[in-house]
């Protein structure tokens, strides 16, 4: 890449979540790297979130899987592709196709994707190729499919701009799509008419500045958005030409739909009120878009919970027109892609149906394939049984961390365990599912390779190279392609880069499309090289060169069916459920997914740096856990321990957890073990966001707190939960028996027990406390801090001290107290990550007279970056509190 004086940046997509924002890459001079928002690119216009702005600090090479690897050992790349293709050849050979399986991953590029699905569907024939996006967003493909005959989203971001209401529903957008909230909110303050309604369990970021937040029972959205339907009726808010012209089944859907109040409030826990302020605000209220995302789709009505915000949209016709419509967004950079290329089990390339001889046909002529196979494959949860059950005899997962985030997934680790042949390609060498494999295939990472993704409002942007493949990495696309020419299967996997794999997914689109399909890229199908590096970000369907793309479906009908017409589904609603302890599950702010990469930031595990259990005040009371304690999750599929967070955020009877935390971040957090394996039966999506649970205080024999240098030595702990720092790593930790002494509390920081290192201890024998400082030098390289109560010191500015010089006796003694002495101030928990600023400044500007988040942020600087973190200032503005675990 070149240097940022000289040459330009250069113009990339950041790899993260599926609003994808443009970013600039700059080198600097200093030979370091610049990221920034593009302000030129229409998701974004120049924002970024905490996430996007720290990815700088996500490029080293620790922890980077750099060889192929063979049973533990490196080999060279040609004797890792001769076993991959000879393994799944001679499983085949022996077994069928269906014996072997791809599970591949949503963090893939579109062309790495799509070689991937022609491999499996085309040329071994067989469908058993799923894709991580199962877990994230397979509801809202079933429910676009059932209503549209297409897995076509109908609008785009700018419809959140103009629209008068935005219904916010089973999405956290001020932490999960936080440029898309941020859009939001600009909107709102040009426009104070516009309303945000929030619809969630639980007081989220987003709950906290919306208009309107109802607090739905979990299960409760198909009673919720029935009503609505029914109050449309009554009210005559229909739209009678766009209903009669262009959709079918609305009698049926109206009779499935409950229209009394008080059982929607019970089926709801919404009140009355409340239910008819938001009923009677959609009702009047013409452009009105509904935004839904994990919390509808990972249900187990996921499927019918779309229908039912659909159905609402196609009776008032409030579709595809600007500032209208229901609006699915992913989770992942590239789940559209995923979608558009087949990579679903039930789905064929460029939109086509598996279970529709005609698109098999214009398929398989398309590649000159052997097969195409005329059933669906296995869905990811049923993939992993297969594998359980030995049908699965060799499987090859691409980009994707199975043992962390599918559900059980205690049992999909001793699934992949017993399996005869695991391959798996990644970017990271220690994963919870690297650890399992036969065969390591070390790919490239972001910024090392080229092709494009789709963002949720169906705009394919490029994915470009500024740094060269580190070690023998490669692309993923080459990986694959050189495991189809081992097998035999050269002639139709003849690529020499992306842009030849783009230009073949284009004109597959365009074979035999004619508009009768919605995902045409006819347009691009004679790119070249040159106009593919150019290549400008664009909405599909681009059906002639030049064309900009188009914005919006169906405003005038023209759905998929073989009518024509859309289709009103009918929901009925299901029982919400009544356990004790409802678990639901989801991200926090500054993480992304399993953390292989975020983790890698220490400003990312500023805020929240451990995992944690939102627990409601009254049932905290009842189970006797206190602020900071820790408590054990348990039911039939595994068990967890994390850090209570006591909040009436959270609603009675139910606990979040965030899913990010992985093997290499904590000793047992994967909370993804405690959910059942229970599927949407229409979308085989499953209901991650639905666990039974029983929780217990969990009480250690100590509790501690350690910085150093280097990676702690976890093993053994009872409790252990480990973030990067600037100068090394902090650990939250507990054990089972006595504090640990000097030589212990010295192995536990990973250090070893240096002569010439000095110390200073710190031992209450009859309190039961201990701590430690080791230097090196004189700069602090380990502090530990340990009770029998849980450790109260200053952790963000104690792992700030790591090996800085600190030379003066009251220095030391700030050490060793925990805490900076005389008239320094700590910074407390990371609020504002973009200028980090923490909760102890935006306290004391709140104390000093600051009213308002513009107060704040102008007192303070919080908040004036990014946005990110406007809802927790907005949180202390009213309640006085951050979130912060300990
Ligand atoms: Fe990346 Fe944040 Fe934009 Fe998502 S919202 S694409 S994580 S910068």
């Amino acid at each position: 890449m070149a240097d940022s004086g000289a040459f330009p940046p250069v113009r990339t997509t950041c790899p993260y979540c599926g609003v994808g924002c443009g970013v600039l890459v700059r080198r600097r001079g200093d030979g370091g790297i610049e990221v920034t928002g593009d302000p030129d690119h229409p998701a974004n216009y120049g924002r970024l979130c905490s996430k996007g702005a720290a990815l700088a600090e996500t490029l080293g090479l620790e922890g980077r899987l750099l060889y192929p690897e063979m049973d533990g050992r490196r080999v060279a790349w040609r004797a890792a592709i001769r076993r991959v293709a000879e393994r799944f050849r001679e499983t085949i050979a022996e077994h069928g196709p269906d014996s072997v399986a791809f599970y591949i991953s949503g963090q893939l590029l579109t062309e790495d994707y799509y070689v991937a699905n022609k491999l499996m569907k085309g040329f071994i024939g067989s469908a058993n190729i799923d894709t991580n996006s199962r877990l994230c967003m397979a509801s809202s493909v079933a429910g676009h499919r059932r209503a549209f005959g297409s897995d076509t989203v109908p609008g785009c971001y700018d419809d959140l701009d103009k629209a008068d209401l935005v219904v916010l529903t089973g999405s956290n957008l001020a932490w999960c799509h936080p440029v898309l909230f941020q859009r939001l909110l600009v909107a709102r303050e040009a426009r104070p008419e516009m309303k945000i309604v929030a619809i969630d369990p639980r007081r989220t970021a987003t709950a906290e500045l919306a208009d309107l937040h109802l607090r739905i029972r979990p299960g409760g959205d198909v009673a919720l958005f029935n009503g609505l339907l029914h109050w449309l009726h009554a009210e005559g808010c229909i739209d009678v030409g766009f209903v009669a012209r262009h959709t079918d089944g609305l009698e049926a859907a109206l009779a499935a739909a409950d229209d009394d109040l008080a059982a929607i409030e019970t089926a709801t826990g919404v009140s009355q009120h409340q239910l008819a302020a938001f009923y009677a605000l959609f009702a009047g209220t013409e452009q009105a878009v509904t935004v839904y995302s994990q919390g509808v789709n990972q249900a187990v009505d996921g499927t019918d919970r779309v229908n039912a915000i659909i159905n609402c949209h196609l009776f008032t016709g409030r579709i595809g027109r600007p500032g209208m419509g229901p609006f699915s967004v992913t989770g992942q950079p590239n789940a559209m892609g995923g979608r558009e290329v087949g990579g679903l089990a039930n789905q064929l390339a460029c939109h086509m149906e598996l279970d529709d001889v005609d698109h098999r046909a214009l398929v398989q002529n398309f590649w000159d394939a052997p097969a195409v196979p005329d059933t669906a494959g296995l869905k990811a949860v049923d993939l992993f049984r297969a594998i359980e059950d030995g049908r699965i005899k060799a499987v090859w997962i691409m980009a994707t961390n199975p043992v962390v985030s599918l559900p059980e997934a205690d049992r999909v680790r001793r699934a992949l365990e017993k399996c005869s042949f695991v391959v798996v390609s990644d970017v990271e060498r220690h994963t919870d599912t690297t650890a399992l494999a036969d065969v390591l295939l070390p790919a490239a990472a972001w910024g090392e390779k080229d092709g494009t993704v789709t963002n949720s409002e169906r705009r394919i942007s490029r994915q470009r190279a500024f740094s060269a493949c580190p070690g023998l990495a490669r692309p993923d696309w080459l990986i694959i392609r050189d495991v189809a020419r081992e097998m035999g299967f050269g002639a139709a996997f003849d690529y020499d880069g992306p842009a030849d794999v783009f230009r073949e997914f284009a004109a597959l689109s365009a074979h035999g499309n004619h508009g009768s399909r919605d995902f045409d890229l006819s347009g691009l199908t004679g790119l070249t090289p040159a106009g593919y590096d150019a290549l400008q970000p664009v909405q599909w369907p681009v059906r002639h060169a030049g064309n900009g793309g188009q914005e919006r479906f169906f405003a005038e009908g023209g759905f998929f069916t073989a009518n024509g017409r859309a289709r009103f589904v009918a929901t009925p609603a299901g029982q919400s459920p009544a356990h004790a302890f409802h678990l639901n599950t989801g991200r926090i702010r500054d993480q992304w997914h399993t953390m292989t990469r975020t983790g890698r930031a220490p400003r990312l595990s500023r805020h929240l740096a451990e995992p944690f259990v939102e627990i409601h005040p009254v049932d905290a009371g009842h189970h006797d856990v206190q602020p900071a304690d820790l408590v054990v999750l348990e039911n039939a599929f595994g068990r967890v321990v994390a850090r209570a967070l006591i909040t009436d955020a959270q609603r009675r009877g139910s606990l979040f957890m965030p899913m990010h935390w992985s093997g290499p971040w904590s000793g047992a957090a994967r909370v993804d073990a405690l959910i059942e394996s229970i599927t949407d039966p229409v979308s085989g999506q499953p209901a991650l966001k639905s666990g039974t649970v029983r929780f217990s205080v969990f009480r250690p024999g100590w509790y501690g707190f350690a910085v150093s240098v280097e990676r702690p030595a976890a093993a053994g702990l009872a409790y252990w939960a480990l973030a990067r720092t600037e100068g090394g790593f902090r650990m939250e930790c507990a054990g089972l028996d006595a504090i640990p002494g000097e030589a212990g509390a010295t192995a536990l920081l990973g250090l070893s027990a240096a002569p010439e290192a000095t110390r200073l201890q710190y031992r209450d024998e009859r309190g039961g406390s201990y701590r430690l400082v080791i230097f090196r030098g004189d700069r602090p390289v380990g502090l530990f801090f340990a009770a029998r109560t849980p450790v109260a010191v200053e952790r963000n500015w104690l792992a700030g001290c790591l090996d800085r010089a600190i030379t003066d006796a009251a220095g030391h003694t700030a050490l060793l107290a925990g805490r900076p002495g005389g008239a320094s101030c700590a910074a407390g928990a990371l609020i504002c990550a973009c200028n980090g600023i923490g909760a102890n400044a935006i306290r004391a500007a709140i104390e000093g007279g600051a009213t308002t988040m513009v107060e704040v942020g102008r007192r303070t600087r919080a908040g004036t970056g990014c946005g990110s973190c406007l809802s927790e200032i907005k949180r202390m503005l009213d309640h006085g509190v951050a979130t912060e675990t300990v």
